[in-house]
């Protein structure tokens, strides 16, 4: 008979601040933990959300994100063979959503830098009717993808576009990407049905804060939703100050100055923007206060990065070794009763206690997936 591990033993085994990955390994070979007919973690937080990094490559090299005097040519990306691949991103992906996942989102990395990534997108469309499968992306490579990745089964994408201004954009993507051809993928991605799309702006001052209005201006009436997202303390790499937040509220205030905004109820419990709608009917925007109104309290989301870590915090320091534990063989209840030990011992709560001291030694974005 399969031996049950109390849950006392799973956390000194594999709680999220508990350091190593391996010990995942020693839990899975215990069997079923229990039925987790109501998956939740240590604050009563359910499992609804997945992030999968499918790459921690990126065709930019945004000043914020992946700034080129790390992450130059000398930078070493994850090795092929370290990769999840379909098939294992596919079975582990089933398996959390039998855990409760309902949206899958597919990032990165630029996730559209993955080869044949369509396949992978029309293998998990398969997984459920009720997963809301979505991907964000730079828009790069939409204008020649997008329809691919709509026939493939995918619902809708969120794309990042950090200005209008050519020259600003330039300078934030850092590879003089021209902003023209991101709208160009946006256009393809509407065209090909993956909408409504949200395109996601991360406000940094001094860069691109004069940004924000015209974006707003550019995307009204246009059923594109704009999310205006603080910049974060994500990663080791970009040297961020608070001083360098501009604060939602202040945000808002720009924008409904010269377009009169209303607040609208969120879609649903744990939505990470608050939503603004036009008092004019022309759309709606989102705020994302993931700094100055931190919601941890609501979060669901897990993300599983390129080689296969399972992390359930976006500032966490390490990861619980999935891969691991595939590679080895576990059964899926095997898989199941891993990822459900770790979720349930979940405490996370970074943004809510941030501190001056956010120097902590944390993954990198473009790794465990934005
Ligand atoms: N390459 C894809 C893209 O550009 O959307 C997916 C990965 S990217 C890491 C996901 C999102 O994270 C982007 O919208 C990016 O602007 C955002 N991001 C990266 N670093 C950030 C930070 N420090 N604060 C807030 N958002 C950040």
């Amino acid at each position: 008979m399969a031996k049950v591990i109390p849950l006392a033993d799973a956390r000194t085994l594999g709680g999220a601040d508990a350091g190593s990955a391996a010990p995942l390994a020693r839990i899975a070979a215990y069997g079923p933990l229990r039925d987790f007919h109501e998956l939740v973690d240590a604050r009563r937080r359910p499992l609804h959300d997945l992030r999968i990094s499918v790459t921690d490559r990126c065709n930019f090299r945004c000043v914020y994100c992946m700034p080129k005097e790390v992450f130059g040519r000398d930078y070493p990306f994850l090795p092929q063979a370290q990769l999840l691949t379909f098939e294992e991103i596919e079975r582990v992906a089933r398996i959390f959503v039998g855990l409760g996942v309902r949206k899958l989102r597919l990032t990165g990395g630029e996730p559209l830098l993955r080869r044949r990534i369509e396949r992978l997108v029309e293998k998990l469309a398969r997984i459920s009717a009720d997963v809301d499968l979505t991907l964000t992306t730079n828009g790069v490579l939409l204008g020649q993808k997008a329809q691919a990745l709509r026939s493939a089964g995918l619902r809708r994408v969120t794309v990042s576009l950090d200005s209008l201004d050519d020259a600003t954009f330039r300078a934030m993507n850092d590879v003089d990407f021209p902003v023209a051809r991101v709208l160009e993928g946006i256009d393809a991605a509407a065209a090909a049905g993956l909408g409504p799309i949200k395109i996601n702006m991360v406000v940094k001052r001094g860069t691109n804060d004069a940004s924000v209005v015209p974006m707003a201006r550019h995307f009204r009436g246009s059923g594109h939703i704009v999310r205006f997202i603080e910049y974060m303390d994500v990663g080791a790499t970009n040297g961020w100050r608070m001083n360098d937040v501009v604060p939602a509220r202040d945000i808002v205030s720009a924008i409904d100055r010269e377009f009169p905004l209303a607040p609208a109820d969120a879609n649903y419990t744990g939505e990470v923007a608050e939503r603004w709608r036009y008092r004019d009917g022309s759309g709606e925007i989102g705020v994302i206060a993931s700094v100055t109104q931190a919601f941890c309290r609501d979060c669901t989301r897990a993300r599983l990065s390129t080689d296969g870590k399972l992390y359930t915090c976006l500032f966490a320091g390490r990861g619980h070794d999935l891969r691991e534990l595939v590679r080895e063989g576990a059964s899926d209840a095997q898989l199941r009763n891993a990822i459900a030990a770790v979720w349930s011992h979940r405490a996370d709560r970074y943004s809510e206690s941030r501190t001056a001291a956010t120097r902590t030694a944390k993954v990198e974005m473009s790794y465990i997936g934005g």
